[in-house]
């Protein structure tokens, strides 16, 4: 049985092959383009997300202040308060209320500054953000009897 992943390439294949008459060069560009990423597969996991985070704290703090725990834990609660009133306005727009928004995309790209805090987080305490995650999910299923669990990403039990 194919994952979803792959059942969405196939998808994107075959709405090109079944509609290679009638697309123009831009738009079988385009859908090769959509093919490409898929396989590609996305671009960032955690551990290019911490080896990202680690640079880009040179060019936050050019200084190397040591910010601390307090502080990344203050900036991940700043970025769930951030997502909290994206998703907010939209409830406002979708209650015809003034202040409203239809800005999704705000709900996403804060729902990202959450992860990537999360790793600063992670990074302060000194430990693997996936191997925390993979550890934490396993622990949740077998606490509840669930078939679920991750069987790779976990460094023998030593996060
Ligand atoms: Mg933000």
């Amino acid at each position: 049985m194919k994952g979803t992943l792959e059942a969405i390439i196939d998808q994107v294949v075959e709405l090109k092959r079944s509609n290679v008459d009638r697309l123009d060069f831009e738009e079988a560009a385009k859908l090769k383009d959509i093919e490409d990423a898929l396989r590609r597969g996305p671009c960032c996991d955690f551990a290019a997300l911490r080896q990202a985070n680690i640079t880009r704290a040179k060019e936050f703090n050019p200084h190397g202040v040591d910010m601390g725990l307090p502080f990344a834990v203050l900036e991940l609660a700043g970025e769930v308060g951030e997502l909290a009133n994206a998703l907010k306005k939209v409830i406002r727009h979708e209650h015809g209320i003034v202040g409203g928004s239809n800005d999704l995309q705000a709900v996403v790209d804060e729902l990202a500054d959450v992860i990537i805090s999360a790793d600063l987080v992670a990074m302060a305490l000194n430990v693997d953000l996936a191997d925390i995650v993979t550890r934490k999910f396993n622990a949740t299923s077998e606490k509840h009897g669930l078939k679920t669990r991750f069987v790779c990403g976990a460094k023998g039990g030593d996060a």
